[in-house]
This record gives structure tokens, sequence and C-alpha cells, in this order.
């Protein structure tokens, strides 16, 4: 309908800049437990209270702590990233299992 036309091209050519993969991180990595394979993300502060599957306890706001999701499963990657769990660090790495 009453649409400009846009002659101008903006031009994208010269500085094309890679995306800063630093950015994203804090560090994810894969690991491997007792029940598969998943992705974890260390150093993430809390923006609201988490429970931690762990011990059944509240991470507090501004806490560091893991998240880590199992990859792989036959709902696909996104919903395994929908089942994304927080745990304590200490949890984690004392490799608790989920409580429920
Ligand atoms: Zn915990």
């Amino acid at each position: 309908m009453g649409r400009n036309k846009r002659s101008k091209k903006r031009d994208y050519g010269a500085g094309h800049v890679p995306l800063d993969m630093t950015r994203l991180a804090s560090v994810s990595r894969t690991v491997s437990r007792y029940d598969g394979q998943y992705t974890v993300r260390t150093g993430l502060i809390a923006r609201k209270i988490y429970i931690c599957p762990g011990c059944g306890q509240s991470i507090s706001l501004g806490q560091q702590h893991v998240v880590a999701w199992r990859e792989g499963s036959i709902m696909g990657a996104r919903a395994d990233l929908e089942s994304r769990r927080h745990w304590h660090t200490a949890c984690w790495q004392r490799g608790l299992r989920p409580l429920n």
C-alpha cells in the first residue's frame, strides 16, 4: 500500500564483525554423568530464586550457580534446553541426583 521505496541500501560489506562468542559465556561445556551427557554452564548469577534439584534448598538471588541440562533426549534439543535445572555449584560437583 503506502510503502516508501527505499532506494538506498545500507552497506554491510566492509566491516563485517564476527559474533563475539566470549560475550555469550559463562563457560559452557559437556560432561558425562550417571544418566547421560549434560551441557553445563557455570558461573551464572541467579536472577530469581531457584530450587536446587540436588538438595531441595533454594539458590538465593545473586548467587553463582550451575545450570545443567541433558543432551540428546528423544524430545530434541529444545526440550533438552527447557528441562534445564539450576544447581548449587557444590551440589552439582558432588554429583547429586535430582530428588525428583
Ligand atoms: Zn543444592
